[in-house]
């Protein structure tokens, strides 16, 4: 390595592997929880003739008002809660963490969980402690939990409700003990609403230090990259200083406007996908050696059989289906595969793949 980088690149920085995106061209991609649905031929249409009204030559709006407006129509957000907009919301963790981060203050969240927890802890020279989840079937480990906070003092506590990559629902009145231990900002992570029942975004308000931070990503517009924090204005008048100018684009903002006008169509599209899901977790429990973890988002963690995860995943991949390894990534995690929920013959041609190479 030359020395330039060695002296000037941070230890912790070099010794990271960039975040890795497999090439998934002419594959069944059932990596990542995209919505695997497009928009009707006459909804695009629409939708393009919205997008030559915007002036690429002007900056965006800097807040995106009508967009937050009409998020908070469409996802029910209390009126007294304040509201940020992300390029994703995995900027809006980076901007969580940078709002906190001073020399030896912990970020703190759950093993296995979100992997952007950790990386953006990093990122912000924060030290990330995680906590482990119970083996047997990934729920919280409470005592656990209570006393790390008591003895780590995070600065901030992320939990994906549900979470990622286990795909289970944590139980509401553990969190609730957990909101009021926790001696920071408490993050509620609800990337997966549109396929859960469950939220606390209503609950919003009830403790000053909740944030409910939620994505369209899942809903069916990853490629637009917007997330949203909602909170006590107190809180996020000061996270949104950390905001970068015009963060928000304006064929986002216009796009995204759009699409939850027509909010319907992506509610359809998250019905079926949820009834996908309960076709496909039944089929996979009827596999030997298959053990298919319960969901409420639009993926599965299935367990495979000892030692088999690497070559199921590329024997997969041979058939023309590319699914997560997750196998020896994070603890509890050897053996795991993880599928994201796709359309009803994306799955056949998985299950059928998969049947085939075990
Ligand atoms: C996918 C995911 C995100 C990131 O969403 P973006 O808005 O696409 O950045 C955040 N949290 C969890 C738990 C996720 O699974």
């Amino acid at each position: 390595m030359s020395k330039l980088i060695e002296h000037l690149i941070r230890p912790e920085i070099q010794s990271l592997g960039a975040y890795q995106v497999p090439d998934a061209a002419g594959l069944i991609k059932l990596d990542a929880m995209e919505n695997p649905y497009t928009w009707p031929e006459g909804l695009r249409r629409e939708w393009l003739e919205a997008l030559q009204a915007v002036h690429l030559n002007r900056y965006p709006d800097p807040r995106g008002d009508e967009l937050r407006a009409t998020l908070r129509a469409s996802m029910g957000i209390p009126d007294a809660m304040g509201l940020l907009l992300g390029n994703g919301s995995d900027e809006l963790i980076q901007m969580l963490a940078l709002a906190v981060a001073r020399p030896g203050c912990r970020m703190l969240s759950l093993d296995p969980g979100f992997v952007m927890y950790r990386m953006i802890a990093l990122f912000a020279g924060m030290e990330y402690v995680g906590v482990p989840l119970r083996a047997e079937d990934f729920s919280l480990d409470l005592p656990a939990l209570l006393a790390a906070m008591a003895r780590e003092q995070p600065a901030i506590v992320f939990i994906a409700y549900p979470n990622n990559p286990t795909g289970n629902l944590f139980d509401a009145d553990a969190v609730v003990r957990i909101i009021e231990a926790a001696p920071g900002l408490i993050v509620l992570d609800e990337a997966y609403a549109p396929f859960t029942d469950r939220s606390f975004l209503p609950r919003l308000g009830d403790w000053p230090n909740l944030l409910v931070m939620r994505t369209l990503s899942k809903m069916g517009l990853a490629g637009l990259r917007l997330g949203y924090l909602a909170g006590p204005t107190e809180v996020l008048t000061e996270i949104d200083k950390l905001r970068l100018p015009y963060n928000i684009d304006v064929l986002t903002q216009v796009s995204a406007i759009f699409a939850l006008r027509h909010r319907e169509v992506l509610d359809e599209q998250t019905q079926r996908i949820r009834a996908e899901r309960s076709r496909l977790f039944t089929e996979l429990s009827g596999l030997d050696g298959v053990r298919p973890y319960p969901s409420e988002t639009n993926f599965i963690l299935l367990q495979v059989p000892a030692g088999r995860a690497d070559e199921l995943f590329e024997s997969l991949k041979r058939s023309g289906v590319l699914v997560k390894n997750l196998d020896g990534t994070q603890l509890l995690l050897e053996g795991c595969l993880r599928v994201t929920v796709g359309r009803p013959e994306e799955n056949d041609t998985f299950l059928a793949a998969l049947e085939s190479a075990l």
